[in-house]
């Protein structure tokens, strides 16, 4: 049996140089970044010069990039601090893509709670629009809020288009970069956004480290409180060794060919569209349109669930959309804002590859799914 994992947007193996490095961090470089001797210093350098590689792979400036535990901590920040600047001006309004994920989702009743207004916006074929980010702005919008690439169906948002509209109008934008930093360019000047966001392990990298990239004249307000770390904006000790293998894991990947993944991407989905019946496809095929690794698919007529389990069993890891929300029998808010039933958006499958798949793991993919799905198919009748 062959193993084939196709879950990389829930999340990616650290590649073995990221190992290494971390290795080496956390045997020679240990020490606590706020000491006073030579040691600490040594660290604190390191830490430095990792701000430095993220700011230079991301186009921004060193001191605007701020380390955190992940990217649910960068995305709740990001918000958080956003709500303050807003009501500072007496704005209490915002809109935000209702496709965005959980991080970003499940902060905004604390916004509600403190008598904000919160325009969704659901997307069109897959994507959120400029005109619509335009048409839902209002004179007391604080912020907008729309993902650079949604991690359930890979589509890309305009997000330059969108920043320029929310710069005309002298709004700040803030956006979940998680699912693109790494695998499309990602350019934190020229895309024009205010707050962006990144997860290490989306590339790579380790768990538990991410960060939150934000304009120096944006008055962010700290996640954490306690020492004066990271700018007195976020306090805890340093986690040098995670933030070293989050900095080689970026300049790693932005070095990878992801046409390669696209192509491959594609050999499988045109190979479900085409041998597999009743079976459509939710991502859009063009390359400029989408993540290169992300396809998702329904399949009429069975449950996602169900045909995961079976997958499993033959050594074979997709997902049936965002990980944190496996499991639940609730379907997704994603496929539902893009105006599928939720029978339709229970019968979606992602599968998420990267430059680590071959072309033997999608014959095989392809193999056991049509199998499979007759399989199933015969069942229920
Ligand atoms: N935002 C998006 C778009 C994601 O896909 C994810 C994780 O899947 C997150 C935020 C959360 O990131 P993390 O797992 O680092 O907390």
């Amino acid at each position: 049996m062959m193993n084939v994992y196709m879950d990389n947007a829930a999340t990616t193996r650290q590649s073995d140089r990221v190992l290494r490095e971390m290795e080496n961090v956390y045997r020679n470089l240990w020490h606590n970044c706020s000491g006073a001797y030579d040691a600490a210093l040594r660290a604190s350098d390191e830490l430095e010069c990792c701000r430095q590689k993220i700011a230079h792979s991301l186009n921004c400036y060193p001191e605007e990039v701020h380390f955190t535990s992940g990217g649910t901590e960068a995305d709740n920040w990001g918000i958080r601090a956003l709500k303050r600047i807003g009501e500072k001006h007496n704005r209490r309004h915002c809109v935000v893509s209702a496709y965005e994920h959980h991080a970003v989702l499940n902060v905004l009743p604390e916004l509600k709670n403190d008598g904000w207004e919160i325009t969704y916006i659901n997307p069109v074929d897959g994507f959120i629009l400029p005109e619509q980010v335009k048409m839902a702005l209002r004179s007391d919008t604080a912020f907008v809020c729309v993902m650079y690439a949604n991690n359930e169906i890979g589509t890309v948002n305009p997000v330059g288009a969108i920043s320029k509209i929310c710069a005309t109008a002298g709004i700040p934008f803030f956006c979940d970069g998680v699912q693109a930093v790494g695998h499309i360019p990602v350019d934190f000047r020229k895309d024009g956004m205010d707050i962006l966001t990144l997860s290490a392990h989306k590339f790579n990298g380790p768990f538990g480290v991410g960060a939150l990239i934000a304009q120096k004249n944006l008055p962010i307000s700290p996640m954490i409180v306690g020492g004066g770390q990271e700018d007195n904006l976020r306090a805890g000790t340093e986690n040098l060794p995670a933030v070293a293998g989050m900095a080689l894991a970026l300049s790693d990947y932005l070095e990878i060919d992801q046409h390669d993944v696209f192509w491959l991407r594609n050999k499988l989905a045109s190979g479900i569209l085409f041998n597999i019946p009743d079976t459509h496809l939710v991502t859009p095929s063009c390359e400029y349109d989408s993540l290169p690794g992300i396809v998702n698919i329904m399949f009429d007529g069975l449950e996602s669930s169900a045909l995961l389990a079976r997958l499993n069993s033959v050594g074979i890891c997709a997902s049936a959309g965002s990980a944190c929300t496996t499991g639940s029998p609730k379907p997704s808010h994603v496929l539902l804002s893009m105006g599928y039933t939720a029978e339709q958006a229970r019968s979606a499958i992602r599968f998420s590859l990267s430059h680590e798949n071959t072309l033997d793991e999608v014959a095989y993919v392809l193999t056991h799914l049509e199998r499979i799905v007759k399989d199933m198919k015969k069942i229920s009748l």
